[in-house]
């Protein structure tokens, strides 16, 4: 009793600091303004969030001249925005054509999004514009609006443990699906349209090529999915802002910058790479079918044309349904040396080694994983598992308590880890 009153003036104290305002200075407009989420909490949530945001595009493109190419084009268009954080840039290896932001810096583009751009200025325009909506603190305004600050609170302080543990799991769960999935309103979009313009012209391209981004997205949403648009609606108002905006503000930009030789020579990077990836999508098809020769099949042809970190961790998820954990675990490594904040292929080795008995190695591997991505159940179930095998008690019993948590009740091991609990609590 006393514990739990404690604990719960803790929760009272926090709240009251929490819940005060910060004073900040508005990175737009550049007056005082005050905001329930401080920066360095917005920045906090934004990274925790970050191997998440990998994890779901199928891991980072493997290229480092690619990465490294986003990254100065990425930081030479920040250098001209008002609002000062530690920018990120990232490449993901999805097909989809999407590009988007997290709090406070981190910004993410497909390889399927730049296969569809032809210059430089296009891709220099979607920068702009994801980092207009990082300047205009567009996610933070959805996180004060969309959570209670005792949420956004709980999450920061995700290690607690015991049964706070499996809540603050969830709740970050939550936050992290609400921020990946974020639609901003029209406004809002208008708004990172005008900085993203602003900014492109700044650094000396063509502002123009974010309107060609646009008439692309237009003229493809008929054939194919264009995730940008679910996640940054796109009416004719929009473009038609746009256009007026530019011919109206920036009238000379037609001499700014378009192209260049860095630009295209990524793009035959990436159009050489492109045939490995689409039998690793194909490949995907069989595995949700569970025909995993033919599975196999695609991924060794994809290995051989490019051995992507994607292109190991589902071969890896193809041994370890075939059970052949030895080759799961050693195509899983190769996925890891290629990309190390990449989740899939570290929960697939850590439960192949649980399959092996191999469980100090599986506990070592699953919790490298949870540093990563805390909200997956059968991490915790195997870990769970793993504990209880070399006499763990403790974690065993707050490992599977999670698991269950968490678990939507389908994943087939949860009568299994009520066993276990029951073994463990001894009764
Ligand atoms: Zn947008």
């Amino acid at each position: 009793m006393k514990k739990k009153f404690f604990k719960f003036f803790i929760l009272f104290i926090l709240s009251i600091f929490s819940l005060s305002c910060v004073a900040e200075i508005d990175p737009v407009s550049g007056k005082k303004t005050y905001t329930l989420l401080s920066t360095q909490q917005e920045i906090e949530i934004g990274q925790k969030v970050v191997p998440s945001a990998i994890n779901e595009n199928d891991g980072l493109y493997p290229d480092k001249e690619v990465q490294n190419y986003i990254k100065q084009l990425g930081n030479k268009i920040a250098n001209a925005t008002p609002r000062k954080v530690e920018y990120q840039f990232y490449v993901v290896n999805s097909p989809d054509i999407n590009a988007f932001a997290l709090p406070g810096g981190p910004i993410f583009i497909t390889r399927g999004i730049l296969l569809k751009m032809e210059k430089e200025s296009e891709l220099a325009g979607v920068l702009a514009h994801e980092l207009g909506h990082i300047n205009a603190r567009h996610h933070a305004k959805f996180l004060e609006k969309t959570y209670g600050m005792s949420i956004l609170v709980s999450i920061l302080g995700i290690a607690l443990q015991g049964s706070d543990y499996a809540s603050a799991v969830m709740s970050l769960a939550q936050v992290s699906a609400g921020l990946l999935q974020l639609k901003f309103s029209r406004d809002q979009e208008n708004e990172a349209d005008a900085l993203g313009v602003k900014f492109t012209y700044q650094t000396g391209y063509d502002p123009k090529g974010l309107l060609n981004m646009f008439e692309k997205f237009k003229s493809l949403e008929r054939g194919m999915s264009v995730e940008w648009l679910s996640t940054h609606p796109l009416p004719d108002t929009r473009i038609r802002n746009v256009q007026q905006m530019i011919a109206q503000q920036y009238p000379d930009s037609y001499r700014l910058k378009q192209n260049s030789t860095n630009f295209d020579k990524i793009q035959s990077i990436l159009k050489s790479t492109k045939e490995s990836f689409d039998q690793v999508e194909e490949a995907k098809k069989y595995i949700k079918s569970k025909n995993y020769n033919q599975a196999m099949n695609l991924l060794n042809r994809a290995i051989e044309i490019y051995g992507s970190n994607q292109a190991y961790t589902y071969r890896a998820l193809v041994n370890l349904n075939l059970r052949r954990y030895n080759e799961a675990i050693s195509d899983a490594d190769r996925a890891i040396t290629i990309d190390n904040l990449y989740f899939k292929p570290l929960l697939i080795k850590g439960i192949a080694q649980n399959q092996l008995n191999q469980w100090s190695a599986s506990i070592n591997t699953l919790e490298k994983a949870k540093s990563l991505v805390n909200d997956n159940p059968d991490l915790y179930y195997y870990l769970g598992v793993d504990y209880q095998a070399i006499g763990n008690r403790g974690k065993a019993i707050e490992s599977l308590t999670t698991a269950i948590q968490i678990s939507d009740g389908k994943r087939g091991w949860e009568a299994d880890a009520q066993k276990r609990l029951r073994t463990l609590r001894g009764y």
